[in-house]
C-alpha cells in the first residue's frame, strides 16, 4: 500500500485493539495500546499503537493522539531497559509498503540489541512461543 490511500478497519491492529484476535499485551489505556511483536526481530521486541487514530502512517496521525503514542513509547522504552538490560534500542516506524512497512494501522517498534546477537529480518521472523512471549510481557509491565 503507498502512502495513499485508505484506512482499512479490518486490518490485524485494528482487530487486536477491539479483542477480535488476540495479543501478548504489556501496557494499555484509553489512548493507546503496547503489545508483543508476535514475529520478533530480538527478545523483547515490542510495538505500541494509538487506540484512536484511524492512522495508516505517520503523516495521517493527528498530533494530539501521537503525544500519547511517543510518551508510551518513551516509557515502554525504559521498561524494556529496565526489565531485559539491552545493549542498545532501537526505535524504527515505517510508512508505506515500499519504505517496508507490512501493517497499515501507524505504530512503532521498540527493539532490544544485545551485544553479539544478530538481528532477525524485519517481517522474516519465526513466530514466538506464546508462554515465552507473556513471561517478556509480564517482565516489561512490571518495570513500568
Ligand atoms: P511493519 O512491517 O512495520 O508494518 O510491522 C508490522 C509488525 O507487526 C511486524 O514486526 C510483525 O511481526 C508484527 N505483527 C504482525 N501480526 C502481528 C500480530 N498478530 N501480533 C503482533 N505482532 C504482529
Amino acid at each position: 500500500m503507498s502512502l495513499s490511500g485508505q484506512y482499512d478497519g479490518n486490518n490485524i491492529f485494528a482487530k487486536i485493539i477491539r479483542g477480535e484476535i488476540p495479543a501478548v499485551k504489556i501496557y494499555e489505556d484509553e489512548a493507546v495500546l503496547a503489545f508483543m511483536d508476535v514475529f520478533p526481530q530480538s527478545k523483547g521486541h515490542c510495538l505500541v499503537i494509538s487506540k484512536t487514530a484511524e492512522a495508516r502512517n505517520l503523516l495521517e496521525i493527528d498530533g494530539q493522539a501521537l503525544g500519547a503514542v511517543m510518551v508510551t513509547v518513551q516509557n515502554l522504552a525504559k521498561a524494556v531497559t529496565t526489565a531485559l538490560n539491552p545493549d542498545g534500542l532501537v526505535i524504527t516506524q515505517f510508512n508505506g509498503a515500499l519504505a517496508g512497512q507490512t501493517v497499515f494501522h501507524l505504530h512503532f517498534h521498540i527493539i532490544p540489541r544485545y551485544d553479539g546477537v544478530a538481528l532477525a529480518g524485519h517481517g522474516h521472523g519465526t513466530m514466538a512461543d506464546m508462554a515465552d512471549l507473556k513471561a517478556l510481557a509480564a517482565q516489561i509491565s512490571a518495570a513500568l
